[in-house]
């Protein structure tokens, strides 16, 4: 319990306001959240614009404590202040691996996974021993894993992500330059990294209509990722009306609730669309 008693070994002191309380208690929770096994991923599908078929799937992470689903975004700011997030990290990427397995086992030879990166992740200095060990545990084609690193990681020390980036694709696994946009990139950079896919910000997608700024800077975007022979992904995809716009853009692949949202295994599996293989 919260109060340990009067004699005074009581974690929670009175003077901590409730909001300290909370994040210490939540901490104290993630620490054992990969032992008590409530760790999900779920899986967003990706598809080539504009109907598909599925080119892959995105893993989200969630969290289930006590019997209600956490966002990411609540816990794992948490999680990367304290490092929580490199053993999460590693737990993520081994359930991803585990998961394509399971799938290309099944037949979904064509299905890839892509696995978010956090900056202290990226930042690790045996990240890419890691990702190796794990896909080769795993038995996988390293083609058929992305990492998504967003732009401002990538751009913190940009000699240092081409490097890490380098042996990483050399290997075979791909790369994704997430929240495109948001961050400050050097195209000098963007030019040198070697990643194969561009994300455009979801902020950019959410109110775009014809004629607006945020048409303008989105086939910016696009004309660029094609310049850079960079496939052009486009996330929060959530009307018809987006979809059709970025399809004559000319976006290769579409994310968005309006496609699918994230799902467990199970609901992939007894999805009854057909054309979601190639
Ligand atoms: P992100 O990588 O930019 O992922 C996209 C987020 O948008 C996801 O939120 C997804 O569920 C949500 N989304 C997808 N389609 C739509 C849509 O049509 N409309 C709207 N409004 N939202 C949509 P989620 O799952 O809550 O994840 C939030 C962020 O947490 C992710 O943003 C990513 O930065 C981070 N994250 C998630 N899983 C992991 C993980 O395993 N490791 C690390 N390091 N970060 C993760
Ligand atoms: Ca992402
Ligand atoms: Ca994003
Ligand atoms: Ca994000």
């Amino acid at each position: 319990t919260k109060n340990s008693g009067r004699n005074g070994h009581s974690f929670f002191q009175p003077s901590m306001n409730a909001n300290a309380q909370n994040q210490l208690q939540m901490l104290n929770d993630l620490r054992l959240a990969i032992e008590h096994h409530e760790l999900r991923l779920h899986y967003q599908p990706k598809f080539i614009a504009p109907y598909g078929p599925v080119s892959g799937f995105e893993a989200l992470l969630r969290w289930e404590r006590n019997g209600i689903t956490l966002s990411p975004d609540v816990f794992l700011p948490l999680a990367e202040k304290t490092g929580l997030i490199i053993p999460i990290g590693e737990w993520v990427l081994n359930e991803a691996c585990r998961q394509l397995r399971e799938w290309h086992l099944a037949g979904h030879t064509n299905w890839t996974v892509a696995v978010n990166l956090s900056t202290l992740q990226f930042e690790q200095a045996n990240l890419v021993e890691m990702v190796i060990d794990t896909v080769e545990r795993h038995q996988i084609p390293p083609e058929m894993l992305t990492l998504e690193v967003t732009e401002t990681t990538a751009m913190r020390n940009p000699d240092v992500s081409v490097e890490i980036l380098e042996r990483l694709t050399q290997y075979g696994v791909k790369a994704s330059i997430d929240d495109f946009g948001t961050g400050y990139s050097s195209l000098l950079y963007l030019k040198r990294l070697p990643a194969s896919e561009l994300k455009i910000d979801g902020a950019f997608i959410n109110d775009l209509i014809a004629g607006s700024e945020d048409a303008s800077i989105v086939s910016a975007i696009i004309a660029l990722g094609q310049t850079l022979n960079l496939k052009v992904v486009a996330e929060g995809v959530e009307t018809i009306q987006q979809q059709d716009f970025l399809t004559q853009l000319g976006c290769d692949t579409l994310q968005g609730y309006l496609l699918g949202r994230p799902m467990t295994p199970q609901q992939i599996a007894q999805h009854p669309d057909s054309d979601w293989d190639a």
